[in-house]
């Protein structure tokens, strides 16, 4: 293994990137971007539409923090099937191989805001989780800039490549930054130190309320997040709860499925907290489940518990009303019902 410093792929930072040869993959480690490895043997990194993986990364990449530092997270382009082979290794203590997360082009396009106003929902959330205190004036880095502010700095060319398309950088910038303004969610800055990317920038009250209500929205929402055993033995009841709350109108969080197809605490207790109910079953003793479902209660969240029958459960909550199922035919009916009955 060599390790080298040079330009990250991505966003073109100052970056460690160390390449190792059996198998070939790139590890990189970017200030802007977080850790991530590809393998260019089979997925080259100019198979991502850069411009958007830039711009998740900024939101989404697994950076050095006190807090997570022994998480040892890193986004991968390696299989998932590895990535979960390789976790659940971790799981057991086997830090080796880390903590990889999958990465495809799919995830990068299925989160990538569609719309101007989705864009700036996450840029006034992202400045929001940058600042220390309500009102702080912050500094970006250039390229964190550039990957907060959704600009373009990639062009392909006719064979397909990405190229830098760095000329038109500041202009693009300085229309965010005076949309920003004139939407009066940042302050107007007329002059500073610190060269063009140096600016310094302060949201708004308008910024805050808009963000207050970015996060109730949230809560407000149809998505419902979904406590169980996952595998291919509970297949049959994941289709049928996915049913029963799809007919219910609302909208099944499967955490095996979402963004990152990853266990990620933080991100599973985010789930629970946006979800207005949780669904949880615990016919297969899940200690997971049941953590899920005491921090849902604590949150003062309505659960609807599952259970087959015939399995004991846990004293604490045995007490609660429980749909009880012996044949997965029947919960997508009962469960809806019961949505309907207890959820307004
Ligand atoms: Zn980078």
């Amino acid at each position: 293994m060599n390790s080298e410093s040079e330009s990250c792929p991505v966003c073109k930072s100052y970056a460690t990137v160390t390449v190792s040869h059996d198998p070939v993959k790139i590890f990189v480690q970017c200030p802007v971007c977080g850790r991530f490895e590809y393998y260019p043997m089979t997925v080259d990194i100019e198979e991502f539409n850069l411009n958007h993986l830039a711009s998740y990364f900024v939101y989404n990449g697994f950076k050095d923090n006190i807090l997570k530092k022994t998480e040892y997270k890193y986004f991968t382009t390696m299989s998932k099937e590895m990535c979960d082979e390789y976790r659940a290794e971790y799981n057991k203590g086997n830090t080796v191989n880390g903590h990889p997360v999958h990465l495809s082009a799919d995830n990068v396009e299925n989160w990538y805001p569609k719309r101007l106003s989705d864009k700036i929902d996450l840029i006034l959330t992202y400045l929001h989780s940058r600042s220390n205190y309500i009102g702080e004036t912050i500094k970006l880095e250039k390229e964190t800039v550039i990957g907060c502010l959704f600009l373009i700095r990639y062009k392909q060319d006719r064979y397909g490549h990405n190229q830098s398309y760095t000329d038109e950088l500041e202009k693009q910038a300085s229309y965010m930054y005076e949309y920003l303004t004139e939407s009066k969610l940042i302050k107007p800055e007329n002059s500073w130190t610190g060269g063009f990317w140096g600016r310094p920038i302060q949201l708004t009250p308008e910024a805050y309320s808009r963000i207050d209500k970015i996060e109730k929205d949230k809560t407000h929402g149809k998505d419902v997040l979904v406590a169980m055993q996952f595998g291919d033995k509970t297949k049959r009841l994941r289709e049928a709860i996915r049913q029963g709350i799809t007919d219910a109108e609302y909208n099944p969080v499967f955490i095996d499925e979402v963004e990152h197809n990853d266990f990620i605490t933080p991100e599973l207790l985010k789930y629970i907290r946006d979800s207005k109910f949780v669904v949880v079953d615990l016919s297969h003793q899940n200690n997971g489940a049941y953590f899920e479902e005491g921090y849902a209660m604590g949150l003062g969240k309505p659960v609807i518990q599952l259970c087959k029958k015939e399995v004991r459960l846990h004293f604490d909550i045995a007490q609660k009303n429980t749909i009880i199922w012996e044949d997965e035919e029947e919960v997508p009916f009962r469960l809806r019902n019961r949505i309907i009955a207890t959820i307004e």
